[in-house]
């Protein structure tokens, strides 16, 4: 079968969405493609942005490829899943214009994970993905009648068939990806390196996927759930075949990269550039040391709150206190260029306590963000905690709820975000 594989072209005018607006790989695209290569189909990755397509340019190219089936992401790359967009528009406005231009229509993302039904009808894809998408959008490539496919949301007279749960995929042979070159060439982003300018292009990368920990805010219970670490001889593989080309920064776009001594000294030996998000609490010094050495440049460490007793009512089960933590990132500034200590707005946590952490790790060259509202997101513990199991308005629930807590927003966000009924409304016309 002949297999679209669809990044639309995003924009976020309105939106909450306070992830990274650059250019990224598609990674949950790339993924599908080697398994649908290695299962004989067909497949072309169509990206707005690494294409540099926009909406009825993106259109047009599928058109004219002619695929039986096209899948299409809510969500700009796995990298921000667990922190996406609320709003559909885009991949709805991309299905409404692509038609029956594209053969079966297929959405993947953490929208139809969370709320499959209420997400299929917004979107009027014929089929949807709950969770990790890889494995089943090769089962449906192969011809098998999506009811009989576990963990998808089908389209069936008028009514939508939720057939399972979400899916949680293999991952750890999940073959070496490959990039075309004029992406790469186009990819000048080095996710989140502040450290200094891009000297060659960047790419993101995945090592691990899931987490062991259950933090409350954190939305993954319906993908990139379960810990799971990849073959280290197919990540060699895949960092050679970015390495050669040209790529001189790597982004590992993992929930958590948990120390991994042979991953960083195969690392250290490629003398390449990256950058992770972790919980420094789990780093030895040592293991710092070692990263430091690898090539790493930028640590995201989520820290969270400034007190105990804050972060564990976010359930972060982090067994140091926070002047170990503080010391853990203090070392950590030694060894790599650029950290940042994450911080969210913990109602318990006093404010001039908080400015003067920020300022003690101003003073050491630690960026701490001010303190980030919480999104209570429907695959986070959460959205359970406040309003049960997500139903089909849980994302209206959800937006709603965080626009009324908090009249100021963070610094990360500079404009008023509108309603979701408002960002959803009437976008197709
Ligand atoms: S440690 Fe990070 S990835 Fe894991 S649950 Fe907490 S916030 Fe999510």
């Amino acid at each position: 079968m002949r297999v679209a594989l669809v990044n639309p072209p995003w924009t976020f005018d309105g939106s909450i969405y306070f992830g990274c607006r650059e250019p990224h790989l598609p990674i949950e695209l790339g993924a599908a493609q080697v398994l649908l290569e290695a299962a004989c189909h067909e497949a072309q990755m169509f990206d707005g942005a690494l294409d540099g397509m926009d909406m009825p340019a993106i259109v047009e190219a599928i058109a004219a490829y002619g695929p039986d089936l096209t899948v299409v992401t809510t969500a700009p790359t796995y990298l921000f899943w667990r922190c996406t967009q609320p709003e559909v528009t885009v991949p709805r406005r991309f299905l409404h214009l692509l038609g029956e231009g594209g053969g079966r229509t297929v959405a993947i993302g953490p929208h139809g994970s969370a709320t499959p039904r209420a997400a299929l009808r917004k979107l009027g894809c014929d089929v949807l993905v709950c969770g990790e998408s890889e494995e089943a959008i090769v089962t449906l490539a192969d011809g098998r009648p999506p009811l009989e496919i576990p963990g998808l949301a089908v389209r069936a007279d008028g009514d939508v068939i939720v057939t399972g749960p979400p899916l949680k995929t293999r991952f750890t042979d999940l073959p070496a990806l490959h990039w075309p070159n004029r992406w790469l060439r186009n990819h000048r982003h080095h996710h989140h390196r502040f450290d200094q300018e891009p000297t060659g292009p960047g790419a993101e990368i995945e090592a691990s996927r899931g987490c062991p920990y259950a933090c409350s805010f954190c939305a993954k219970l319906d993908f990139r759930d379960a810990y799971r670490r990849r073959d280290l001889a197919i990540l060699a593989e895949e960092i050679d075949r970015l390495l050669q080309q040209d790529v001189t920064y790597l982004y590992f776009i993992d929930e958590i990269f948990l120390p991994w001594k042979e991953l960083l000294e195969l690392l250290e030996r490629r003398k390449v550039e990256f950058g992770i998000q972790t919980r420094i609490d789990l780093w030895k010094p040592d293991m710092i040391e070692l990263l430091g050495r690898a090539g790493c440049v930028s640590v995201e460490a989520g820290v969270e709150s400034i007190t105990e007793s804050g972060r564990e009512s976010l359930n972060k089960r982090c067994r140091m206190t926070t002047s170990q933590l503080t010391e853990r990132l203090l070392h950590t500034k030694r060894h790599v260029p650029f950290v940042q200590a994450n911080l969210i707005e913990v109602v318990t946590d006093d404010t001039e306590e908080v400015e003067r952490w920020r300022d003690l790790m101003r003073d050491a060259g630690i960026w701490a963000n001010d303190p980030v509202p919480l999104y209570p997101y429907p695959s986070s513990p959460d959205y359970g905690k406040l309003w049960g199991t997500p139903d089909d308005h849980a994302w209206e629930r959800a937006h709603a709820h965080y626009l009324a807590q908090f009249s100021q927003l963070s610094d990360v966000q500079d404009e008023r975000p509108l309603p979701l009924e408002m960002l959803e409304c009437d976008e197709v016309a």
